[in-house]
């Protein structure tokens, strides 16, 4: 249960940053609603750096407090509130030598910061616990919408976690900015791993039984549903960040570079969110008939105890030797979707390649692209590893594995992971060359597809 703590700093402010220069320093007090007071203190001097202060000295360290500690503070007591609507407030009660600023009671600085911050956490709380139900029969139970897992707890997550918990790639804003640019590991607990708000209860168990409750063997049936899941996952999300990039830009006002960044990041995403929809349609119309064989699947078999679980999707863009698939700066044609997923077997796990057959021609190309590579002496454990590590954030690593990395292995895999997370950096046609080292379990002994399938309709 998270609880209340209050923080305070003594502050400065940033040199360059948009606080009025006649100010010379301020007391910042931080109210966050956290589980303990090291993630207190984390996210307090985050927050605070970001709105353009410099930390000179930690005050106050992070103390639980309740509404009463208070009771006869209008402005601690009005901050207490909003920090349970918002997750967070601050103030800032400066001091200056300037005496045209001189007043007689303490007086709250604005927050300054280019993005809002405490609006845009708001949103994205509004946001994430909204969400709706995507499946194309909208029924009264829709308006129930659950955490749906986008990979199993029961079969995946818990063959690999400890005491509940596995590691999972964080490229979130603020673990970006204090990892110093890089992907960072997070710990979370597998009850809310890998959840989506894209589905109500009753579409989920309807729609996923036949891969919940019954390891892949696999059939064409439960192909199509592990493929259809990632994709919906994937909308979900595209979704979330659409939504929260046009609340931001509504009341933006800060610089025009700011805001062209932005504006860019839209479009783009916006683009995403069509053609993801546009694949999301194919899978519908081929569910609602009952067609499990528009699904084609390559299916690679391990028998030796996972260590490595994820649920992914991508437009393919560039094959395993750098071959040139899509162009994914192109708008103008059509795009092409494949997914992957962990799934368990009888005997262990395999990783499973699916995609509807409207994107056949680009995905089996793309796997061709994996052939080759094997045939030139490639290792296929490595190539699939480092395809789930680069192109994949829906991934969950045992802690058991993680902690026995020695340091090299550990900055190498936190590399790979970083991937991607760069707005601003080219892509980079050789990413899925070479391989990273995968875990010992990364050893097939088998696969298994239904290719021969050609596509008639
Ligand atoms: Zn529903």
């Amino acid at each position: 249960m998270p609880q209340t703590y209050f923080v305070m700093f003594e502050t400065s402010p940033e040199p360059g940053s948009a606080i009025d220069s006649r100010i010379d320093g301020a007391l910042a007090h931080v109210w966050v609603l956290e589980s303990d007071p090291t993630s207190a203190m984390i996210k307090a001097s985050y927050k605070v750096r970001q709105a353009g202060w410099k930390i000179d000295k930690v005050e106050t360290q992070p103390v639980a407090v309740d509404r009463d500690d208070f009771k006869n503070k209008d402005l601690g007591l009005k901050s207490f509130d909003e920090c349970q609507q918002d997750g967070l407030s601050l103030v800032f009660v400066g001091y200056t030598d300037a005496e045209e600023l001189h007043t007689d009671e303490p007086q709250p600085v604005p927050v300054v910061s280019e993005i809002n911050l405490h609006e845009w956490l708001s949103d994205q709380k509004k946001i994430k616990d909204g969400g709706k139900c995507l499946f194309y029969d909208v029924t009264e139970s829709c308006c129930e919408v659950i955490d749906a897992h986008s990979i199993q707890r029961g079969q995946a997550l818990s063959s690999i976690d400890v005491d509940g918990y596995v590691y999972s790639p964080s490229l979130s804003f603020g673990d970006i900015k204090k990892s110093k640019g890089k992907a960072s590991f997070a710990r979370t607990h597998i009850n809310s791993f890998s959840t989506f708000r894209g589905l109500c209860m009753f579409h989920d168990n309807l729609v996923f039984q036949a891969i919940d409750n019954a390891p892949l063997k696999p059939t064409d049936e439960q192909a199509f549903l592990y493929a259809y899941r990632s994709i919906l996952k994937q909308l979900s999300a595209k979704n979330f960040v659409v939504e929260s990039l046009r609340n931001q830009l509504s009341r933006f006002s800060g610089s025009t570079a700011t805001r062209a960044f932005m504006e860019n990041s839209l479009k783009g995403n916006g683009m995403g969110q069509q053609y993801l929809e546009r694949e999301k349609s194919h899978f519908d119309e081929s569910h609602r008939r009952g067609n499990f064989s528009d699904i084609r699947y390559v299916f690679f078999r391990s028998k030796i105890a996972p260590t490595v679980v994820f649920s992914g999707g991508f437009f393919p863009d560039w094959g395993f030797n750098g071959e040139p698939i899509q162009d994914l700066g192109d708008f103008t044609g059509d795009r092409s979707s494949m997914t992957f997923s962990f799934a368990p077997t009888e005997d262990s796990w395999g990783f499973l390649f699916a995609w509807h057959r409207s994107s056949d021609e680009v995905c089996r190309y793309f796997i061709s692209t994996l052939q080759q590579s094997i045939r030139e002496g490639q290792n296929l454990g490595n190539l699939l590893f480092q395809l789930v590590v680069k192109g994949c954030e829906n991934t969950a690593f045992s802690p058991t594995w993680i902690e026995a990395l020695n340091d090299d292995q550990k900055s190498e895999l936190i590399e790979a992971m970083t991937y991607g997370s760069d707005l601003l950096k080219a892509p980079d046609g050789s990413y899925l060359t070479g391989g990273l080292e995968a875990p010992p379990d990364w050893e097939f002994t088998g696969v298994e597809d239904n290719l021969k399938r050609k596509n008639s309709a």
